[in-house]
């Protein structure tokens, strides 16, 4: 039996997740958990017969351990208890909680030496470096679980990483795609929260919709492949059908394809190093017709530049760039900032820090990540203060 473990349970990644666990019969639940949706998390954990359920937050215990009550499933409460959770023998465990709140539980995993199937991208951007050295110093495998970079991952199988070029990574154009450029100040959460293709979390919809999300996936593909800034590159791919291409020194491109469903993902990183059968809808080419692809207009997405920016700097750029990014989206959502005005509320806050501190320096510890990661969300949420209000609604 395979000891499995699910972090972020009662989100997108994590409900299809178990989805496809419940499918098979070699696995067995070790811990879920989930944030303040507690009926959800236990009903989870019941179904899946759970050693452990653990909620985010210390105010829900109550309402957790109520509604398992005579389930025998024990339940657990705070960010300590999931780092606890993750220190559980299992030898899969899937980091699906949003934001860098998934850095810890995940690095805590990876000391068991089994697999971290990691959709929580923002662990690479914070903190790339730390997590490899800690796979390699505990013999544990990352696999990657966001769609572009499980595609990539497949069409690396068996082909040596010095033979390629460059990696492109695709990108709906998310919710906002076909607005008008001189609306797109305007935009509300709602409107941006729209996904033509993918469904997903909220944040993440949001972020599909700024292009954060492409720029977070950018240096994700920068720090899980070892590539450098400049063999990177995002293309615009609006039926969300192609998920990416790598060009070899050849000339050849390998372009991996499917339907937009995270199974494929998930499931390949639940089946690895072979494959399986799995209940995602199959490609019809014909019905398809055509593949369109265009480069990103700038002007429409001022996030995803940043990403060069944060590779080029390196150091504790990227986890200044997620809390920044982080605190931006809390503001736009809250509808204290425009959404423009994301972009360059993450600009400022990584200009005023590279200025008063010496960014370029590799963080020596995850608990200097998380400093970094505070410090940035404070500097954030002040300057989001001071921001005029250019189309905040
Ligand atoms: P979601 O919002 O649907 O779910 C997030 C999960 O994390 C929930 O279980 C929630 O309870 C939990 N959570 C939220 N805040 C938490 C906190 N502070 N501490 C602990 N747990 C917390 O998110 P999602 O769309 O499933 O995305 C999860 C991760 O996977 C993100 O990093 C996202 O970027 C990545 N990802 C998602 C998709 C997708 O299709 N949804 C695709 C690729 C990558
Ligand atoms: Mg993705």
């Amino acid at each position: 039996m395979r000891r499995v473990s699910v972090f972020g349970a009662t989100g997108s990644v994590g409900e299809s997740t178990l989805d496809l666990i419940a499918r098979r019969d070699d696995c067995r639940v070790v811990a879920l958990t989930g944030g303040r949706n507690v009926a959800r998390l236990a009903d989870l954990a019941r179904a899946h017969r759970a050693e452990l359920a653990v909620t985010a937050h210390d105010d829900c215990l109550d309402d957790l351990r109520a509604a398992l009550a005579g389930s025998g499933i024990q339940a657990a409460a705070g960010a300590q208890a999931l780092v606890e959770a993750a220190a559980r023998p299992a030898d899969w465990v899937m980091s699906a909680i949003v934001g860098a709140a998934g850095l810890a539980p995940g690095f805590a995993a990876l000391a068991q030496g089994g697999v971290l199937a990691l959709a929580n991208k923002e662990s690479l951007v914070c903190a790339g470096p730390l997590l490899r050295a800690q796979a390699a110093r505990h013999g544990a495998t990352i696999l990657p679980v966001d769609s572009e970079h499980s595609a990539v991952f497949q069409a690396l199988v068996g082909e040596d990483i010095a033979a390629v070029e460059k990696v492109t990574l695709t990108a709906s154009g998310g919710g906002l795609r076909d607005w008008p450029l001189d609306r797109l100040a305007q935009a509300t959460p709602a409107d941006a929260g729209q996904h033509p293709n993918w469904a997903m979390g909220q944040r993440i919809t949001i972020d599909s919709a700024s292009m954060f999300n492409k720029a977070m996936e950018v240096i994700e593909a920068h720090e899980f492949f070892g590539i450098a800034p400049e063999q990177v590159d995002v293309l615009i791919h609006p039926q969300s059908l192609v998920h990416a291409l790598v060009s070899f020194s050849d000339g050849a491109v390998m372009a991996h394809l499917g339907a937009p469903d995270m199974r494929h993902a998930i499931g390949y990183a639940l089946n690895w190093p072979t494959r399986a059968p799995l209940p995602v809808a199959r490609l019809d080419l014909a019905q398809a017709g055509r593949l369109d692809f265009r480069l990103p207009d700038p002007a429409r997405y001022p996030a995803l530049g940043l990403a060069w920016d944060v590779m080029r700097t390196g150091g504790r750029a990227g986890a200044v760039f997620n809390a920044a990014k982080e605190a931006a989206l809390d503001a736009f959502i809250a509808r204290r900032i425009g959404f423009l005005d994301m972009a360059r509320l993450v600009a400022e806050t990584l200009e005023t820090l590279a200025r008063e501190t010496d960014m370029t320096r590799e963080p020596a510890s995850l608990a200097e990540v998380l400093e970094t990661d505070l410090e940035a969300r404070r500097r954030a949420a002040a300057l989001a203060g001071r921001l005029p209000r250019n189309g905040a609604a």
